[in-house]
């Protein structure tokens, strides 16, 4: 069989969905898995029979046809996403209007009304006479994000150190791949800048989250009943993380 697997069809509730099937001989169970850039791929062991998958495909029809819609949703989201004047960005949890101002200040980014202003070089990376190129825009407004994820983290570091009387050693913001936040064994606390899209109190649920840490290394019963009596509602917090975080990697 072709190592990139075989590719088929089902109809789930009137919705034709494609699938590949990765056989291998290692594997002992059958796993599900949708993402935005192979769509719905099943795991499963070599010999496992045809009629077995599509059982278990009509089970979970529902659960696939929700992730398949999460799929479309994302992919028209950065479709949505242009690097220019104007276009919709995200911060703090809202969509604002990208205004761009080339007075030699910054590069800053910060919400005025109801804009995302960004002050960049006056030359930043001028494309053929006419303004800054969606690349040179694109970067300079990462760093704005990254510098104001900085000030926000630190602001709501200090308010909840406070708090739960810790303080971390050293507190830094990063481009993480695939966490949210950390904190090493020294006591230094990481944060992915990419909560400066996310509502305040997803961010705030981050920054409490790694400070417990300082207190409990873990996530025993004590990590999260601290994390519960700062923040009670924190599973909704989390839940929106768990439902909208991809849509903040699209930056
Ligand atoms: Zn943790």
């Amino acid at each position: 069989m072709d190592a990139r697997g075989e590719q088929d069809q089902i109809e789930l509730e009137r919705v034709r969905v494609i699938y590949r099937i990765r056989r291998s001989a290692r594997r002992r169970t059958v796993t599900l898995a949708i993402d935005p850039e192979r769509g719905l791929v099943i795991y499963c062991p070599r010999r496992y029979p045809r009629r077995g998958l599509e059982t278990l495909l009509r089970e979970k029809a529902g659960w696939i046809l929700d992730k398949i819609a999460w799929v479309e949703r994302l992919r028209a989201q950065k479709a949505r996403l242009r690097w220019v004047p104007g276009s919709p960005l995200l911060f703090q949890g809202t969509l604002y209007p990208l205004e761009v101002h080339r007075d030699g200040r910054g590069p800053l980014l910060r919400r005025q009304d109801e804009r995302l202003t960004l002050h960049i070089p006056e030359r930043a990376g001028q494309g053929a006479g006419q303004g800054p190129t969606a690349q040179c825009l694109r970067e300079h407004v990462i760093a704005g994000y990254k510098a104001a994820a900085r000030r926000e983290i630190m602001l709501r570091v200090e308010h909840f150190q406070a708090m739960l009387g810790v303080r971390p050693r050293t507190v830094r913001i990063k481009a993480q791949k695939k966490r949210w936040g950390s904190c090493s064994a020294l006591g230094g606390l990481n944060f992915n800048w990419r909560l400066i899209l996310a509502p305040p109190p997803v961010l705030d649920y981050l920054v409490v989250h790694e400070l417990c840490h300082l207190l409990h290394p873990d996530h025993s019963r004590g990590f999260w009943g601290r994390v519960a009596a700062m923040l009670p509602d924190y599973r909704a917090r989390q839940a929106w993380l768990r439902e909208h975080g991809a849509g903040l990697y699209l930056y």
